[in-house]
Formats: C-alpha cells, structure tokens, sequence
C-alpha cells in the first residue's frame, strides 16, 4: 500500500477493500498506518470519524462495569487474576452489593451494566439467573451484559432466557500460534472462537477483541484477528495496549504506548463502522488522554468503572490500571464535561448495536 493510494477515496471505498483483502494485504496495511506520518493518520482517524458519524452521530454510550469477582479458575499467561499468582487478592460480592452498583449507575442515568469477573465456578448458572432476572426486575429498562468466561452452550442460553442481553469474551488472538503463547494447553482458541460463535446464535449481542502489543503479536498474527472479526460480525469490539503484570512471566515486558491501539481502532471503525468501540480504561492507563484520543480516532463507547471503591485495586488484570479518578462513576461530572467539549453528545441509554443493520445493508 502506498500513501498516495489514500488520496481520493472515500471511506466506504476503503472500507470495502479492508472487507475484501487477503492476509497479507491486510498485514501490509496495518504496517503501512504503524509507520504512517501524522498528516496520513489524521486522514486515517477522519475516515473513522466519518464512518462513526454515518452509524451512531456524535453519541458516545455509557456502560457501567461492575467487577464482581476476582477469582478465576483459569491460568491466562498475561492475567494478574490467574489462578497461579497466590499475591492475588480475591474478593466476591454478593448479589445485593452487585445490585446496590447497578442503582448507583442507575441513579445517574445509565442503562446498561457490565457484569465482568474471572471464570469463577462459584457462580452457578442459578445464582447468575437469580441475579440477571433481579437486575431485570428492578431496572426493566437496562441492558445487562455479562462478561464471565467460556460456558457450555446450555448455560449461555440460560442467561439469556433470564434476560441477559449481551456478552463480552475477548478472543486475544486469533493466530493458533500466538494464542498458545498467551494461553496454557487447557485453554483453547478454538474452543474461545466456538463460544462467541454460540453466542451469536442464540442472540446476544456479541463483544470480542483483544490486546494490541501483547509479546509475539506481529502484523500478520493482527491480519487473522482482522479476519476473524469479519467472519464473526461482533456487535463490539474491545481492544486496549497490552500492559505488563508485575506478577506474570512478562512481567518487565515493555510498557506501550497508544499509539498502535488507536490506529487499529480507527482500522476496525473503518471496516466494520456499524460496530459498538469503547474507549478501553488499558488505553487510559497508556496514556492519559487515551479517552480522548480513543474517541478521536473512531470509539463510542465509555465504561465508567461501578465497582466497590475497597475492591478496585484487586481486580488488576495488569498494572497501572486507574481505579480512582478519571474512568470511575465517582467521575462522573467530569466524563459528561470533556466528552461534550470534544463535541460529542453523552448518551446514557441502552446504546444497542448497528452491526444487524449493517449486515442487511451489506
Ligand atoms: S484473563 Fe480472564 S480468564 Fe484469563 S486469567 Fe484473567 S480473569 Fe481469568
């Protein structure tokens, strides 16, 4: 690809040859944008912008996440929550503490929360029906999204009969090769690929994503999460800097910049514009106007953290994560400030994804 090949089209122009490219092209175009000018990247973000603009307007949703659980029976190589690192610090809540988040987030207007923890057996289906129909009674008008692992087919149909709406699960990568890297032989891209696939056919709305630098990530490895994430079709897609745990065999792995992340998105907005985008907290722990410049570069959403202030510091994926201040509900003057004076419009409501609308226009 060269940079005067961008001059003149428009972005459904280029939106359509990143749907049409092979791996390679796909490879050489993400190589091309990484080693970009800053005039070319300014044209790249004002395509994602456009894109955006087309699909959602100027609005930026909100979601609120609640960190419920700390505990994981899984061992991802790059987790400050796996399994093996005993400095963990484990906590649960309890369902009423989860439900006293959904009505501070409530409160203050917003209509979907993120029920997210490590892969914790404790929480049964019951107890997660339990707590989804209750959150359902008492909000009837909020979207609950769920974010607690892989689960066998019957189980994810059984929190979406008790009214659950959408579901995150990150795939990390979709190269075999690069995801043996992150991941121990128990866990299993393929089995990672055929959850999302079962999601999708039950009707959740359906996030995947992963991480942008992790180790051995290259272009080509980022070419196959491209490919994947056409086949798929997600309704959002969360990328964020890997960032180092200091407990983790990368630990001392080099600290990112944002600079790769907010190229991708604007890639990803590009190529899927119908796509719900956040803004990742890992992106504002990368950079402190990572928020900003997320939403910039073709994002809208935001997931203001509603968890316990006592218990924040414990779920720490990786380092550095901010947990008091900008990113948090506590916060929350200040987000509906700075997102309107980057003349971006809050929206606190459901925010449900285009991507079906997309489809049928495709
Ligand atoms: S990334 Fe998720 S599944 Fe993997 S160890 Fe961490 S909390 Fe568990």
């Amino acid at each position: 690809m060269r940079s005067d090949m961008l001059f003149g089209i428009t972005e459904e122009a280029f939106s359509s040859f990143l749907l049409q490219a092979n791996r390679r092209t796909l490879a050489e175009t993400i190589r091309f944008f990484f080693e970009a000018d800053d005039q070319t990247i300014e044209e790249l973000r004002a395509w994602a912008g456009k894109a955006r603009d087309k699909m959602y307007g100027k609005r930026v949703f909100f979601r609120a996440l609640i960190e419920f659980s700390s505990w994981c029976k899984n061992d991802c190589y790059y987790c400050g929550l796996q399994r093996s690192n005993q400095n963990a610090v484990r906590y649960r809540l309890s369902d009423d503490e989860i439900i006293s988040c959904c009505r501070t987030a409530y409160e203050r207007g917003i209509r979907t929360f993120v029920l997210q923890s490590g892969e914790d057996p404790s929480y049964s289906d019951f107890r997660l029906c339990r707590l989804i129909t209750e959150i359902k009674e008492q909000f009837p008008d909020s979207a609950v999204t769920l974010s607690v692992g892989e689960r066998s087919p019957d189980s994810y149909q059984r929190l979406f009969d008790a009214g659950a709406d959408r579901y995150l699960l990150r795939h990390e990568s979709a190269n075999e090769d690069h995801y043996r890297k992150l991941h121990p032989p128990t866990q299993r891209l393929c089995d990672r690929k055929r959850c999302l696939f079962h999601l999708k056919e039950i009707g959740y709305e359906v996030g995947t994503g992963f991480m942008v630098d992790s180790p051995d990530q290259t272009n080509e490895t980022l070419a196959d999460d491209f490919i994947f994430l056409r086949e798929l079709k997600p309704d959002m897609i969360g990328i964020g800097p890997f960032i180092p745990h200091h407990d983790t065999r990368f630990a001392g792995y080099e600290f990112p910049s944002a600079k790769h992340t907010l190229i991708l998105l604007s890639l990803i907005r590009v190529m899927l514009p119908g796509v719900l985008l956040p803004a990742t907290t890992a992106l504002a722990a990368a950079d402190d106007r990572g928020f900003e410049k997320g939403l910039m570069a073709g994002a809208n959403v935001l997931m203001p953290n509603a968890s316990p202030l006592k218990h924040r510091d414990a779920y720490a994926l990786y380092d550095h994560k901010p947990n008091e201040g900008k990113g948090t509900i506590e916060q929350w003057h200040q987000w509906v400030h700075w997102v309107e004076s980057l003349g971006l419009q809050p929206d606190f409501s459901r925010g449900d994804s285009k991507m079906k609308q997309m489809d049928g226009e495709r």
